[in-house]
């Protein structure tokens, strides 16, 4: 009798340490080391803007391959209803803080970013947008400035940063300035190659780049052609050649100001070259696996709802109810390494914490 026990015990425990051996080796496999997170952010890009761009690309998206979604609240620490200042800084340096601040708490403190936590750790470092460079969404990655209209004053911190890349407009922010200064010199004389067209930011597939396409913004979809998939494919071929990783931020940055005009064409236009964005990152994501995108919006604008439409056709009706931002939440989608860590429904802050912990680095440095 006690040798049946005895015998029992030991396949019984030589059963368990199986099931928990072979349980870690799935966990393992389930979630690979990230290495490389590129976040994109649609400026005011709620569900009915995603739809309304699937609906007039004829029924598909290139974020339907997303792997997991979840949604954000987007609330500011100064209002229920965020602007892109806070909203960015939400994401970027994982506090609420007061509409117009960038990059600092609500007592006006800086508050590190994700992209300098990656520059401190090693990493390669870029932003991209359809905007000026200094705007509220990419400023909230690289600034700290009480106020969003800072704008010379985010240039500089931009020159002061450890930045690797950024793309975009407000080259006068650089060179044209009240101070006389001319940071596009001392951006050269810091080792960036400055480019002033797509051909030149192109080219530059090492060392340091800040590429300008406009003095201001970049012209609207379509007149300003594939500035914002080019630049994201761009922007990878140089990050990735340091093999400790990179972290990227790409921001189709002009879906919020054809919802402010309440202007369906426009906002369709700028929701599909952001999804042919996505698409750039997704693709790099599939060959290289242990690469993060995170897709999302810093709030929804205008209060855009869908009223008809044809799939077939790509017809669409919308109406908004509001020249304005609204407080719903937005939607996350994710894509490859640690996707899963982004279902569910949490702050927008949580988006700072999940890469930062992904990414595996203390919160200490
Ligand atoms: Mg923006
Ligand atoms: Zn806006």
């Amino acid at each position: 009798m006690k040798r049946i026990h005895l015998s029992l015990l030991i396949v019984l425990s030589v059963f368990f340490v199986q099931c928990s051996l072979s349980g870690d080796k799935a966990g393992e496999k389930a979630t690979p080391q990230v290495k490389n997170v590129i976040v994109m952010i649609g400026d005011g890009m709620g569900v009915s803007q995603v739809y309304a761009g699937l609906t007039a690309n004829k029924g598909a998206l290139h974020l339907e391959r997303s792997h997991f979604v979840g949604f954000s609240k987007t609330y500011s620490a100064s209002s229920y209803i965020t602007d892109s200042a806070a909203g960015g800084t939400a994401i970027a340096c994982g506090v609420k803080t007061n509409n117009g601040s960038i990059g600092v708490d609500t007592a006006g403190n800086p508050v590190r970013s994700l992209l300098e936590y990656a520059a401190d750790n090693g990493l390669s470092t870029g932003v991209v947008a359809s905007c000026a460079v200094t705007h509220a969404t990419p400023a909230s990655f690289v600034a700290h400035q009480h106020s969003r209209s800072m704008e010379e004053d985010i240039a500089v911190d931009f020159l002061n940063s450890d930045i690797t890349l950024f793309i975009g407009g407000g080259k006068k922010y650089f060179d044209a300035r009240s101070d006389n200064e001319n940071l596009l010199e001392k951006l050269e004389a810091k080792g960036f190659q400055v480019a002033l067209n797509m051909d030149g930011i192109k080219k530059a597939t090492t060392g340091k780049l800040a590429g300008f396409v406009a003095d201001e913004h970049p012209a609207p979809y379509p007149e300003r052609g594939e500035f914002l998939p080019e630049s994201v494919q761009a922007a990878i071929n140089l990050l990735k050649n340091n093999n400790k990783g990179f972290f990227l931020m790409v921001e189709g940055s002009q879906i919020d100001w054809a919802c402010h005009a309440n202007d369906k064409e426009a906002a369709v236009n700028e929701m599909l070259d952001f999804d042919r964005a996505v698409k750039a990152a997704f693709d790099y994501a599939d060959q290289n696996p242990n690469t993060l995108v995170v897709v999302t919006a810093d709030h929804e604008t205008g209060g855009m709802a869908l009223t008809g439409g044809d799939l077939s056709t790509g017809e669409l009706k919308a109406v908004y109810a509001s020249t304005g931002h609204t407080s719903v939440m937005v939607p996350v989608f994710a894509y490859g390494a640690g996707a899963a860590e982004f279902a569910g429904i949490y702050q927008n802050t949580g988006v700072f914490s999940k890469v930062l912990k992904l990414y595996g680095f203390g919160t200490d440095k």
